[in-house]
């Protein structure tokens, strides 16, 4: 059997935490999952519970969900390259943020490195090296996976030289690694349809070890539109074949591909409902083959 560590983003909320994500994840048929510790969009966080975390690494040994798959995202909000007490406060809640990780037992931070808004770009990037050399220690057991950008607003991240540079400023950047985007790297002018190409500049410039969690994304847009707007797997610009080829890439068959696609909408009973689309994404991507009805069996399902 090819090897394939496939997931999505998954909710972690309070009532069951971990172990709520593990069961989710399970339902679509994942051996891997990403979670944000509470909401994607803001930063009020719970305790972690010690017994949800135990329960919740029981059900992962039973379905050999491996803790190198599973990645948890930073919130959005957090900004590395601003200014001013929002400086502040992103620097003092990634160390909190890098805290819980820790005591999931997970080892994998995902982060938008940034935007620099008012400042320059370069201003913006040095911002980003120096909280990076204040968050991470020599034997930090969290690594920060820098996402590559779509190039939407003022976001820094979007070439890999640019993340090369943030690299390179960064005194344990062992512990800096790479969360490859496809949906970004499209939105930002590289050709998904080439990633032979693209890993290839990708290995010259960073090196390809650093990969370490791919998110699988189609988009809306073209290439280069710098827009970030996700599309559901296949329904794309990108493309159903593109993104296989990039899911069972053989320089990437180690690392875990996560879903960040868009739920699918639906009226039922005149109300606006949506649903997850990613059991039925991963069921088209072990079998590689395009479902041309994945909307509709989507709304069936979940009826
Ligand atoms: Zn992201
Ligand atoms: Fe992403
Ligand atoms: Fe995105």
């Amino acid at each position: 059997m090819e090897k394939l560590y496939i997931g999505s983003h998954v909710s972690f909320k309070n009532q069951y935490q971990l172990l709520g994500s593990v069961n989710e994840a399970l339902s679509y048929g994942s051996n891997a999952f990403m979670i944000y510790t509470g909401a994607p969009q803001n930063t009020a966080r719970s305790p972690i519970s010690k017994e949800k975390t135990m329960a919740a690494y029981e059900l992962m040994k039973e379905n050999n969900i491996d803790v190198n798959n599973i990645v948890v995202h930073a919130p959005y909000i957090v900004n590395l390259a601003g200014s001013g007490s929002n400086y502040d406060f992103a620097i003092r809640f990634l160390k909190e943020e890098i805290k819980r990780v820790e005591e999931l037992g997970l080892k994998k931070l995902v982060l938008h490195p940034g935007s620099h808004v008012k400042l320059t770009r370069e201003e913006g990037i040095n911002n980003i090296i120096n909280a990076l050399n204040i968050i991470l220690e020599k034997d930090s057991k969290v690594d920060i996976l820098l996402e590559t950008m779509a190039g939407k607003g003022s976001e820094i991240g979007i070439t890999f030289q640019e993340l090369k540079q943030i690299i390179d400023g960064v005194k344990y950047n062992e512990h800096i690694k790479i969360c490859l985007d496809t949906c970004h790297i499209n939105d930002a002018g590289y050709l998904v349809e080439k990633i032979d190409d693209v890993l290839k500049e990708f290995d010259e410039i960073i090196g390809i070890k650093k990969i370490e969690c791919i998110h699988v994304n189609d988009s809306i847009n073209d290439i280069g539109a710098k827009k970030d707007r996700h599309a559901n797997f296949g329904e794309g610009t990108i493309g159903f074949d593109n993104l296989i080829k990039v899911i069972y890439h053989p320089l990437l068959k180690d690392v875990p591909k996560i879903l960040e696609t868009p739920y699918v909408t639906a009226t039922d009973d005149s109300k606006e409902k949506v649903h997850p689309p990613y059991k039925f994404e991963i069921e088209m991507i072990k079998a590689k083959t395009y479902n041309p009805n994945l909307i509709e069996d989507i709304r069936n399902y979940y009826k």
